[in-house]
């Protein structure tokens, strides 16, 4: 199989595999006690998902805390809900953790449209009576890279916060300094699943969406498990330490796909773009026959807003493709542990597919 979906997940870094082991805990040892116990054992699992903290933090800007979730959607209803915003601008393309809790919020919501290339304006207009704008880093259907620092800026012109949603983007690029919550997710970035983290700059206040024993300094109840957090941390250091080194990887294999399909449209900025999303059309190319055909390569239909949400694209309608388009559509993801050979196997394979189609 041949694994090109890294918008959906990416594989666990043996690194961050590795850091979870001793505390999984067996009977053997005591790596399983209850990180908010006070006894020694309960204070090293502490300890262990102190210095995870201090791993994630390094992605991100000075002057916030890190606050560990379930997810990053757990992260972003946190940012959202617990601001209780009256009015929320979001991006026409941001994922459906922020759009439809948004929409839940009661909140009024406003909607920042983009152009054809995938991208919100800088100097977007934003109503002065707002509370929230929320603009992802990263797109993860098409990969183009939002002007989040403008935003943020543009945002606080208004007197309103600004929240990123950088789990395509962190690891592979700088977090943005501008913003006041920024949300993360361990297996985006080579991490378990399971996981993921909110950060909050120092004096934004949060109501907690759990409640209970009063973890993650109030804001998130809930026994954490000091397994995932250090998978979570190594994660992170790995791929601050990698990121020149995946980002010129990556890149290679983008020239290398670009070549490779030749003829097949690309949805979205090419330059703006973090190139290890390849979403490409072909006029008249049936995809879910495509996928069947070509089922030892692991990819996604560019028309699927979330894997088996049966719902149609809102991105790819929001960069103004018609329903044929978006239905022709596919998406192939890369990323650290992508071999040449494996984007040569599966590009050869989805054009000979397509070709037996006729298209
Ligand atoms: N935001 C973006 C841009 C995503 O791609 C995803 C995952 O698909 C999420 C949020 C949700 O992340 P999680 O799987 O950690 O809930």
């Amino acid at each position: 199989m041949i694994y090109l979906d890294y918008q959906a997940t990416t594989p666990l870094a043996p690194e961050a595999r590795e850091a979870m082991l001793a505390w999984l805990g067996g009977p053997e040892g005591t790596g399983f006690a209850n990180p908010h116990s006070p006894h020694r054992p309960g204070r090293a699992a502490a300890a262990a998902i102190e210095v995870a903290r201090e791993q994630v933090a390094a992605l991100l800007p000075p002057g916030g805390r890190v606050i560990f979730t379930g997810s990053a959607t757990e992260a972003l209803n946190l940012a959202i809900l617990g601001l209780k915003p009256r009015r929320i601008a979001v991006s026409a393309i941001e994922h459906a953790a922020v759009l439809d809790t948004a929409r839940a919020s009661g909140a009024e919501l406003d909607v920042i449209d983009v152009d054809g290339e995938g991208l919100v304006a800088g100097d977007a207009a934003i109503v002065p009576e707002t509370d929230l704008v929320a603009v992802m880093q990263v797109n993860n259907e098409i990969g183009t890279i939002q002007p989040v620092e403008a935003l943020a800026e543009a945002a606080h012109r208004v007197g309103a916060l600004f929240l990123c949603d950088a789990v395509q983007g962190a690891g592979k690029l700088e977090t943005p300094s501008g913003a006041d919550m920024i949300a993360l997710s361990a297996h985006k970035l080579y991490g378990p699943k399971g996981i993921g983290a909110l950060w909050v700059r120092d004096g934004v206040d949060l109501t907690p969406l759990i409640r209970g024993g009063g973890q993650e300094q109030g804001l998130r109840s809930g026994t954490l498990s000091p397994a995932l957090c250090a998978g979570f941390g190594a994660a992170a250091a790995l791929a601050l330490k990698l990121q020149s080194q995946d980002a010129a990887h990556v890149e290679a294999l983008w020239q290398q796909a670009r070549e490779a399909l030749p003829g097949w449209l690309l949805n979205g900025s090419a330059s703006q773009r973090w190139h290890g999303n390849l979403n490409v059309r072909r006029p008249g190319l049936d995809v879910a026959r495509l996928m069947s055909d070509v089922r030892n390569v692991a990819f996604s239909a560019g028309s699927a807003c979330a894997s088996g949400s049966g719902r149609p694209s809102h991105v790819l309608r929001a960069i103004g493709l018609a329903d044929p388009d978006i239905k022709s559509s596919v998406r192939i993801g890369f990323g650290r542990y992508t071999r040449p050979d494996e984007v040569g196997d599966a590009c050869a394979l989805i054009r000979a597919a397509a070709a037996a189609q006729g298209v």
